[in-house]
């Protein structure tokens, strides 16, 4: 089965208004990548209207993070119907930071994700072990867990024709320049989509699934060069347009990008 690859940038809680302007056009400036791929930039919720309105229409924006409630008494929180009419069309659930410093749950990450879905919105849901969980051999079962919790909204998402989306992000890669192996990234891709194909038959092998820990223009090739792996999402890497339509470009063998 041909799934579309995604090239994603987390920007997190970085970048400033000028700054995104100037991304905006130094990707307007390259130009369109020369291949299929989807293109997805999450700023901070303050500019996704000003980074939706900017980018070139290949590239798509979504939120870092999204609330489960459609709306009401949840200070400093977003609702996925702002978050589209902000001009967003996808949002992160569960990244490894917000169940890390926002105590959400499994179950949290996977009502986030419905209200995503039922809004409208292509949610991404991630999943990932720490360090620790690795060494004791536990990180089948945590991304079991992780995962379970959203079967039914990625099946959802998937019998919708949105496209279930899943980005693997081991939490020790995550912004420490050790990104996973091909070797050790594919053999997760493989049980992720597995376990999908079980909940549901051709769920794994329609689910696009990512991966990201530090990423880079070294790396992006060898990682996406396993039939497993559909894309990425990347933090540090994605900060600076040319490293990330290098990236875009390493990837997709495409002419685009610089
Ligand atoms: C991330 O935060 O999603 C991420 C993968 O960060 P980095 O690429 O910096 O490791």
């Amino acid at each position: 089965m041909t799934r579309t690859p995604i090239i994603a940038g987390n920007w997190k809680m970085n970048l400033l208004r000028e700054d995104v302007s100037a991304y905006a056009e130094a990707l307007a400036d390259a130009g369109p990548p020369g291949a299929q791929v989807d293109v997805v930039l999450f700023p901070t919720p303050v500019y996704l209207e000003l980074a939706a309105a900017a980018m070139p229409d290949w590239a798509a924006v979504g939120a870092q993070d999204v609330h489960a409630e459609d709306g009401g008494a949840y200070t400093g929180d977003v609702a996925a119907a702002q978050i589209l009419d902000a001009g967003a069309s996808w949002a992160l659930a569960g990244h490894s930071e917000r169940r890390q410093y926002h105590g959400e749950s499994n179950d949290d990450v996977a009502r986030k994700a419905r209200r995503a879905l039922d809004t409208g919105l292509i949610p991404v849901i991630c999943v990932g072990e720490t360090l620790e969980q690795r060494q004791r051999d536990e990180t089948e079962a945590i991304l079991d867990a992780q995962l379970g919790a959203a079967l039914e909204v990625l099946a959802a998402a998937d019998g919708a024709g949105i496209g279930a989306v899943v980005a693997y992000e081991p939490v020790w890669a995550i912004g420490t320049g050790l990104s996973a192996s091909p070797e050790i990234a594919a053999a997760v891709h493989g049980h992720l989509r597995r376990r999908l194909n079980r909940h549901q038959a051709g769920l794994g092998d329609s689910t696009r699934i990512l991966y990201g820990g530090s990423v880079n223009a070294d790396n992006c090739r060898d990682l996406i060069g396993r039939s497993d792996i559909d894309g990425f999402l990347i933090g540090g890497a994605s900060l600076d347009p040319a490293s990330f339509l290098r990236i875009i470009r390493l990837s997709t063998g495409s002419a685009g990008g610089s």
